[in-house]
């Protein structure tokens, strides 16, 4: 059974920020408001994140974490309609099987459970006491699979990819506070109050934020807004271009290659925008690739969304005489 767990966990589990990714994932589908992940080691020794949200009944601590055998859903072509991604119910017994990991979690504020598993072993499971929410802290990653450690890069490039990731999450959720702190540093903290543009001043630093361009461009099938920096603002890749999607961070080319296209021939060869754009539809047109990790979504509309960024963009930029 360990084995196997393992060897799912492979797929899902690549490295701590595969780890944040299934944590803070599993709070936000908590309703938490407030989520604090603390990594030490660039998440190699340690990452605990901890959130207000609903908590695990005393009784479902052993069903969450322990491997059972619920199915990959890799025939659900709906995945946008449900809240989870990766493998479901499978993320923290995958986590649990490559991690020495505790959960500390309380439903009503009062009581709490505090269980320790190492490599899918309960080894205790007492009564405690915390707020209500749930707190898990992730040991040693990869301790018993060294193979799995030698596919993890260097500190500064995992340290950054999980960066990435709460960067992105949060984007997708700008109703709820997040705060990443490493070694004791503040890397990422975002308000929480609702409003994207904060939102994005938490990620990308208040002087950008406040500089960039709002727009809007919607029509009765699809919601388009966003930020976006000015032609003087830009970076050497392509990786500032953010795309959320029914409050989900996705990756999709066309769509990134819109938001350059709004610019026109304002930007200098080479470079690229700073843009967080919000696109609301029908979760029934969205055609996910059904890999659990990969992020990268086919849209059965891309042209037309793809028109309707780089028109909204373009149109904003002319109001601005930019
Ligand atoms: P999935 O999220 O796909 O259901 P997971 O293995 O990630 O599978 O989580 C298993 C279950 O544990 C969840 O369905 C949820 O009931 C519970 N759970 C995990 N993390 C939390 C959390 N932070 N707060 C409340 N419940 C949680
Ligand atoms: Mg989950």
């Amino acid at each position: 059974v360990e084995l196997s767990n393992q060897i799912a966990a492979g797929e899902v589990i690549e490295r701590p920020a595969s780890v944040v990714k299934e944590l803070v994932e599993n709070s936000i589908d908590a309703q938490a408001t407030q989520v604090l992940i603390t990594v030490k080691q660039a998440g190699l020794k340690s990452i605990e994140v901890n959130d207000n949200g609903k908590g695990i009944s005393a009784d479902d601590v052993e069903v969450a974490f322990l491997p059972h055998t619920t199915s990959k859903i890799s025939t659900d072509h709906d995945l946008f309609n449900v809240r989870t991604l990766g493998f479901r119910g499978e993320a923290l017994a995958s986590i649990a099987s490559v991690s020495k990991l505790t959960v500390l979690t309380s439903q009503d504020g009062k009581s709490a459970v505090r269980a320790k598993f190492s490599g899918n072993e309960l080894l205790k499971k007492e009564t405690f006491a915390r707020s209500k929410g749930t707190t898990q802290t992730v040991e040693d990653l990869f301790f018993n699979t060294p193979a799995r450690l030698k596919y993890v890069k260097s500190l500064h490039t995992e340290l950054n990819k999980i960066v990435d990731i709460v960067d992105r999450l949060a984007m997708g959720h700008p109703e709820i506070s997040f705060r990443l702190i490493h070694e004791g540093k503040d890397l990422v903290w975002t308000s929480g109050n609702n409003n994207l543009q904060q939102t994005i001043a938490g990620i990308y630093g208040r002087t950008i934020a406040s500089h960039m361009l709002d727009f809007e461009n919607s029509d009765p099938d699809y919601e388009i807004k966003g930020y976006f920096s000015k032609p003087d603002t830009t970076r050497s890749n392509r990786s500032y271009i953010s795309l959320i999607l029914n409050g989900r961070y996705i990756r999709n080319f066309q769509l990134a290659n819109a938001v350059i296209r709004g610019y026109g021939s304002k930007l200098m060869v080479a470079r690229y925008p700073i843009a967080v754009i919000d696109i609301t539809m029908d979760p029934g047109l969205v055609d996910i690739n059904v890999h659990p990790t990969k992020q990268e979504v086919r849209l059965s509309n891309e042209g037309h969304i793809s028109d309707l960024i780089s028109q909204g963009i373009k149109e904003r930029l002319s109001n601005q005489n930019l």
